[in-house]
C-alpha cells in the first residue's frame, strides 16, 4: 500500500480538476469576488508555517534505490560512507528476506528483523544473519542489539554483548572490530556516528521521546569520554524514518520540544487538513458555524529528520560531515516497515554500524 505516493497526488490531481470547473461555474454565476482577500482571510493566525496537504508533498522525501546483496538484502548506504574501507554500515529495507508475518500481496519473503509476537523467532534469526552476511561478507559476525525503551540510554558494547541479554538502552558504541552494532526501527529516526580518527562508531534510535532526551546529543558526548572523539573527526547518517509529510503529533509533543530547544518551534509545521473546496471558499461555509467553533481542521507535523541534525551541529560536527538518507516510512510501504502506516502490526528494519578489516 504506497499510501502517501500514488493514491494521495492521484487524489490531488482529481480534486484540482474538481475546483477548476466549481471555479469557471462561480465566475459564470458572478460570484467569483468571494474569493477576494476578505474571503481567504483566517479566523486564526497561524502559528508555524503552515502548509496544506499538497503543499506536504513537497516535503515527501524521495528515497533512494537500495543496493541489492548478492543473498537477496536489500539495503540502503550513506554516501561517501563506502570510501572508509574499514567501515561497516547499512540501513536495512523490509526487502530481501523469509518472513511471510507482513506480507503484502505477492510480495516475496520480507526482512523483518525484530522478535516481534507476528513473526517466527527462527525466521528472524535467519533474516538477521542474511543482513550481517549482506554487510559484512560473513553471517556470522556478531551483531549487538539493545532492548530500546526510547530512552537517552547508550552503552559502551563489545564481542561479549553479542551473546549477552540485550542491555535497556537505545544507543550503543564501540571502538572493538568485527562485531556489528544495531538498532531498530519502524518509523523512528536511526543516526549512525564515525570517528574517522579513533575508528570508533555508535548507533541510535530516536523517536520523537528519545530526540527530546536529546540521544544523539548526549550519546556524542559520551564517545568524546570513552574514545577521546574529537567532533570534527566525526561523520554522521540520519537513516530513513517517518518523514514530516506523514508524522502527525499531538500537542503535548509540541510542548516538549519547546520546553527543550529554543529552535524546537521550528520544527513544525501546521497543515491544513480542511477540504480543497473549503479551503479555497471560505465564505461559502461560513453560515455552517461560527468562526473558530468549527472542528479543529490543521495538524501539527514535526520533523525528527531536522530535529536530530540539529543535535549533531549542536555536538559540533560541521554540516558536511552529516549524510541524510531519504525515505518517509510512512510513504514507502514497499520498502519500509512502517509502524504508523501499518496500523501497529509491522516488523522492524535495522541500521547497522561497525569495523571491519581495512580494505
Ligand atoms: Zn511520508
Amino acid at each position: 500500500m504506497d499510501f502517501c505516493m500514488s493514491s494521495d497526488s492521484s487524489i490531488s490531481i482529481r480534486v484540482s480538476d474538481e475546483l477548476r470547473v466549481l471555479d469557471t461555474k462561480l465566475r459564470e454565476a458572478g460570484l467569483a469576488r468571494s474569493r477576494g482577500p476578505a474571503a481567504r482571510q483566517s479566523n486564526r493566525t497561524p502559528r508555524f508555517a503552515p502548509a496544506s496537504p499538497e503543499e506536504l508533498d513537497r516535503l515527501r522525501p524521495e528515497s533512494a534505490e537500495p543496493a541489492i546483496a548478492s543473498n537477496g538484502v536489500q539495503w540502503l548506504a550513506a554516501s561517501g560512507w563506502k570510501r572508509l574501507g574499514w567501515l561497516w554500515h547499512g540501513f536495512s529495507t523490509r526487502r530481501g528476506g523469509l518472513s511471510r508475518a507482513y506480507r503484502q500481496d505477492g510480495a516475496q519473503g520480507e526482512l523483518n528483523l525484530g522478535f516481534t509476537s507476528e513473526d517466527d523467532r527462527d525466521t528472524v534469526i535467519a533474516n538477521r544473519r542474511r543482513l550481517a552476511e549482506a554487510i559484512t561478507g560473513c553471517a556470522d559476525t556478531p551483531l549487538v542489539t539493545v532492548r530500546q525503551i526510547h530512552s537517552k540510554l547508550v552503552v559502551r558494547a563489545g564481542r561479549q554483548a553479542a551473546a549477552a541479554k540485550p542491555a535497556r538502552a537505545d544507543g550503543l558504541m564501540t571502538d572493538e572490530p568485527g562485531i556489528l552494532l544495531a538498532v531498530m526501527t519502524a518509523d523512528c529516526i536511526p543516526v549512525l556516528v564515525v570517528d574517522r580518527k579513533c575508528k570508533a562508531v555508535a548507533a541510535f534510535h530516536a523517536g520523537w521521546r528519545g530526540t527530546v532526551q536529546r540521544i544523539v546529543e548526549s550519546g556524542i558526548g559520551r564517545m568524546q569520554l570513552e574514545f577521546g572523539s574529537r567532533p570534527e573527526d566525526l561523520t554522521a547518517a540520519i537513516g530513513p524514518g517517518i518523514g514530516t509529510c506523514c508524522y502527525s503529533v499531538g500537542d503535548e509533543v509540541l510542548a516538549e520540544f519547546e520546553s527543550q530547544f529554543e529552535y524546537g518551534r521550528g520544527l513544525f509545521v501546521e497543515v491544513d487538513e480542511t477540504d480543497p473546496v473549503r479551503r479555497r471558499y471560505p465564505t461559502m461555509f461560513l453560515n455552517q458555524r461560527a468562526p473558530g467553533h468549527g472542528p479543529k481542521e490543521t495538524r501539527l507535523h514535526v520533523n525528527l529528520v531536522e530535529a536530530n541534525r540539529r543535535q549533531l551541529l549542536a555536538a559540533g560536527l560541521q554540516p558536511r560531515s552529516i549524510r541524510i538518507v531519504p525515505g518517509c516510512t510512512g510513504c514507502r510501504a514497499d520498502l519500509f516497515f512502517s509502524h504508523r502506516a501499518s496500523g501497529g502490526r509491522a516488523g522492524r528494519m535495522m541500521s547497522v554500524i561497525g569495523i571491519g578489516p581495512e580494505r
